[in-house]
């Protein structure tokens, strides 16, 4: 029996959590320091106090401050905690992703600071998300390509290729190709995939090279109505689509990688959805 996992935090109780910048700075120096910890001036085992009117806390012993901003993406910008972290909470209570102009609208900043703050926050649901390989011998893998985008502002057809691969009850892993020739396919694949295992495609020439490199290839036919097809990375591709298109309007070819870090973030924590925000809070705390 599966057990229910807990709820993510609805926008009021986050808010009861953080309520004040003070509460937010608390929050970092917790997490990046815990209750208390080896003074790296005195050397001894220390509780740390709250230094006011600075962004500062001071050994009990020794008064050595500790600036729990330093070396974090917070260290150098006038948004203040609460905001950067509502925005946080809102991409992670967001399916579709979080446009920039949202998030100027919500805490009231230009749009220019609210696109690097998508921006910023999109990468590290990237970075906590990982580059771990999926598949291997009895974990079936679905691989499939797909284009997003449409037409640049002159018109023209301004498509790219996103190779998908994902284990059927697992994680996804999406990546930007240059072109769908198996040239990019295979290779894309190899990195990503542990051989052994079985990979389902559609039976493009693309996929053809797979068997060589240690994959039971398993080309499937829906227009012969053949069962066992991508289901599961089609699912992946309508959430990814609602995303692009819907929220996000254009993704240029630099930012397209950095989308798809948010979306396979989104996929392979949705077991787990109470553990997106403390997992990308801790990883910006950690300045990565
Ligand atoms: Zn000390």
């Amino acid at each position: 029996m599966e057990t229910k996992s807990p709820k993510p935090l609805t926008l009021r109780q986050f808010q009861d959590r953080f309520p004040t910048e003070e509460a937010c700075l608390e929050h970092l120096m917790r997490t990046r320091y815990g209750q208390r910890h080896t003074c790296a001036k005195c050397e001894r085992e220390a509780k740390y106090y709250r230094v006011k009117a600075r962004r500062s806390y001071e050994c009990e012993h020794c008064g050595h401050q500790v600036y729990p901003t330093a070396g974090t993406p917070f260290e150098k910008t006038r948004t203040s905690l609460r905001d950067w972290f509502h925005v946080m909470f809102l991409f992670t209570a967001s399916r579709n992703g979080v446009s920039a102009k949202e998030v100027q609208r919500t805490i009231g900043v230009t749009y220019k600071t609210a696109w690097r703050m998508a921006r910023l926050i999109r990468s590290y649901m990237g970075y906590v998300n990982g580059d771990d390989m999926i598949g291997g011998p009895s974990i079936p893998v679905e691989t499939d390509k797909t284009f997003v985008g449409g037409y640049d502002k002159k018109g023209a057809d301004d498509k790219k290729v996103v190779l998908g691969m994902v284990e059927r009850d697992g994680r996804v892993i999406a990546r930007h190709i240059p072109s769908r020739s198996g040239k990019f396919v295979v290779p894309t694949i190899v990195q990503n995939v542990r051989p052994g295992g079985a990979v389902v495609s559609d039976a493009a020439r693309a996929f053809e090279a797979l068997e060589m490199h240690g994959y039971h290839h398993h080309p499937y036919n829906a227009l012969k109505g053949e069962k066992g097809g991508t289901s599961v990375i089609e699912g992946f591709w309508g959430m990814l689509k609602r995303g692009i298109n819907g929220t996000y309007i254009s993704v240029s070819q630099t930012h397209l990688q950095t989308y798809l870090g948010e979306f396979e973030f989104r996929y392979n924590l949705r077991k787990q959805p109470h553990m997106m925000l403390p997992l990308l809070m801790t990883s910006f705390a950690r300045g990565a």
